[in-house]
C-alpha cells in the first residue's frame, strides 16, 4: 500500500498531534462557533496529513517537510528567548542592586536580608544598606 508512497514524516506525526490537539480543546471549549471551527481544523489537519502520507509528489513533500523543520527551529529559539528573559526575570527579583558610592561599580546583594554590610568588589569600599 505504501510502494512509492511518499509516508510518514516528521510533519505528519506533528500534524496528527495538532489534530489531536485541536479535537481535545474542542471537546473543552462549550462554544458551538469556535467547536465548529475547531473540527474543521482538526479534520483539515487529518485530510492533509492522508493526503501527504499517499502523495507521490516526493519533491513538493520535502519542500513541506523543510519548510516546517525551519518554522519549528524558529519558534523553538523563540520559545528559548522568552524562556531565558523569564529566568532572568526571577533572577533578578532574588537580588537587589547597589552601586558603591566610591567607584560606581555594579553590586548584587541578596534580597531580604534586613541591614547588611556591603563591601565593593572592585574597591574594597565598606557600607551599610537595607536589603
Ligand atoms: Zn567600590
Amino acid at each position: 500500500m505504501f510502494n512509492g508512497r511518499y509516508g510518514i514524516d516528521k510533519l505528519n506525526t506533528a500534524m496528527i498531534f495538532s489534530a489531536l490537539a485541536v479535537s481535545v480543546i474542542n471537546v473543552l471549549v462549550p462554544d458551538v462557533t469556535a467547536s465548529y471551527i475547531f473540527s474543521i481544523i482538526s479534520t483539515a489537519l487529518i485530510v492533509f496529513t492522508v493526503f501527504r502520507m499517499f502523495s507521490k509528489n516526493y519533491t513538493k513533500r520535502h519542500m513541506e517537510l523543510q519548510w516546517y523543520l525551519k518554522t519549528e527551529t524558529s519558534v523553538k529559539q523563540w520559545w528559548w528567548g522568552v524562556r531565558a528573559k523569564f529566568l532572568n526575570l526571577k533572577e533578578k527579583s532574588k537580588y537587589r542592586y547597589y552601586t558603591c558610592p566610591r567607584c560606581l561599580q555594579k553590586l548584587r546583594v541578596p534580597k531580604g536580608k534586613g541591614k547588611i554590610r556591603v563591601t565593593c568588589t572592585k574597591c574594597g569600599n565598606k557600607f551599610e544598606t537595607r536589603s
